[in-house]
Formats: structure tokens, C-alpha cells, sequence
């Protein structure tokens, strides 16, 4: 809950909410490489059948879009989306499948969660600023649990956080809860549109888009209250927010 303001208004101790993957440190880039080379393994298999690369990405993109959205984002979406992108491939040429690609695939798949995991420049620096200046800060991450944490820990944020929070998809509920009755006294900084631009929107909170480039899932109709490019200069904006009165 938001913490009683007794001081002037550059005092005020607000609940800063993040999302961690592509906001505060690279994520999907780590989904680009395994990507290409189960691309390859398919084309290479289904020779002739092969079909133009990017129809493959764009199967594979359904795929994975619509097991999150039954599901959520469990450990495994990624590379079993490849292995029923090749095998869906395989039905639809009448080429046999090999059980042996689909293992290969998932395992190639799965180096999407390998480490080492760090921040973007400069995040670890606002992060511990705003904490000196009495801001409590929440992480709200979608994921795997196992996952999430994991990177936390490699990425050096584990005591950063008044609260970490991993959700397997929605993080609306979360961020009700944590803004309690004092929405004007939120903020969340995020890079997805769709989970953490328009839920906190919807809720009255006051958003920050930090713009990536990651996957089609991220996008939604929505316009952020403010966009930074990094998390970086994240204390500029929350100082000029809070003089300015629109914090509070
Ligand atoms: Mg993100």
C-alpha cells in the first residue's frame, strides 16, 4: 500500500510497478537464434514441402500466441510451438514426421532460457535511486515461475523489489492489489501493451511505455500516458510528475 505522505511534494512515496522482461533487462532477444535454427531444421527436413521462411515464423507465432493464451506463459510454449509448427507442416505436405526432429526442435527450442541474464544500462541505478528516495517498487512479470526468478537473481534485482510478482499471464488483478485505494499514487513501467499498458490504463494507473522489440503478443490499441526509451531516465520523469502535481 501506498506509504502516508507527511512531506512536501518531492517526498511523496509512490508504488512504482515494472514488468522485467524487455523492460528492465533484454529478453526476447534470446528467443531470435534458437528461432532461425529450428527454421532451418524445417526447411532442411521438408525439402521440397519447405514453404517460404517467413510463412513458417508466422505459423510458429500462432502457435505459440494461441498456447499462451489458453495456458499462459508456461516454460514449455516456446519450443512446443515449434515442434506443432513442423509437425502441422508435416500433415499439411504429407511428409512423415520424425519424432527425432520434434525432440531436436524442442531441445533447440528450449535455449531460449538459457542464461546469463543482466540489465539494461543504467537500470540498476534509477531503480536504486527511486528506492533512496522512499518509492516502494513492485516487479509484475508474466512467466514461468522457476524462470522469472531465476533471471531476477542472475540480473542482480533481488533486493530491489518490495514485492516480486510472477503471474502466469495477467497481471491486472496484481496491480489492483497493489495500488489498493491510491491509483494516483502508481505508476507502471512496461514495454507490453497489451499486459502492462492497457490493464494499468484500465485501472486509472498512470503508465510509462518503455518501447522493445518483442513478439506480436505485446501489441494492443492503447496510448501510454508517457514513453521513455530506457528505464534509465525513469527518476527525471518521476520527479517532474510528482512537481508538476500529477502524482498524488
Ligand atoms: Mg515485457
Amino acid at each position: 500500500m501506498a506509504k502516508k505522505n507527511n512531506g512536501p511534494a518531492e517526498l511523496l512515496s509512490l508504488e512504482i510497478m515494472y514488468d522485467l522482461d524487455d523492460t528492465l533487462i533484454p529478453n526476447c532477444i534470446k528467443y531470435h537464434i534458437p528461432a532461425w535454427r529450428c527454421g532451418l531444421i524445417i526447411s532442411k527436413r521438408l525439402g521440397l514441402a519447405s514453404p517460404y521462411p517467413v510463412d513458417v515464423l508466422t505459423m510458429q507465432q500462432r502457435e505459440q500466441m494461441a498456447m499462451v493464451e489458453r495456458n499462459g506463459f508456461t516454460i514449455d510454449v516456446f519450443p512446443k510451438s515449434w515442434v506443432r509448427t513442423y509437425e502441422r507442416l508435416c500433415r499439411e505436405s504429407h511428409v512423415p514426421i520424425s519424432r527425432a526432429v520434434s525432440r531436436r526442435l524442442f531441445f533447440i527450442a528450449a535455449h531460449f532460457a538459457d542464461g546469463p541474464y543482466w540489465t539494461f544500462p543504467g537500470v540498476k541505478t534509477a531503480l536504486k535511486y527511486l528506492k533512496s528516495q522512499g518509492h516502494s517498487q513492485h516487479l509484475i512479470t508474466a512467466g514461468a515461475k522457476s524462470l522469472q526468478l531465476r533471471k531476477i537473481s542472475e540480473a542482480g534485482l533481488e533486493a530491489t523489489f518490495d514485492s516480486v510478482n510472477v503471474t502466469p499471464r495477467d497481471k491486472k488483478e496484481i496491480m489492483r492489489r497493489i495500488a489498493g485505494k491510491h491509483r494516483r499514487r502508481c505508476l507502471m513501467v512496461g514495454d507490453s501493451f497489451r499486459s502492462d499498458i492497457l490493464p494499468a490504463k484500465e485501472l486509472g494507473i498512470l503508465t510509462v511505455h518503455v518501447p522493445s522489440k518483442t513478439w506480436g503478443y505485446a501489441a494492443a490499441q492503447v496510448e501510454p500516458d508517457y514513453v521513455l526509451q530506457s528505464v534509465r531516465d525513469l527518476p527525471g520523469l518521476v520527479e517532474r510528475l510528482v512537481r508538476e502535481g500529477k502524482l498524488g
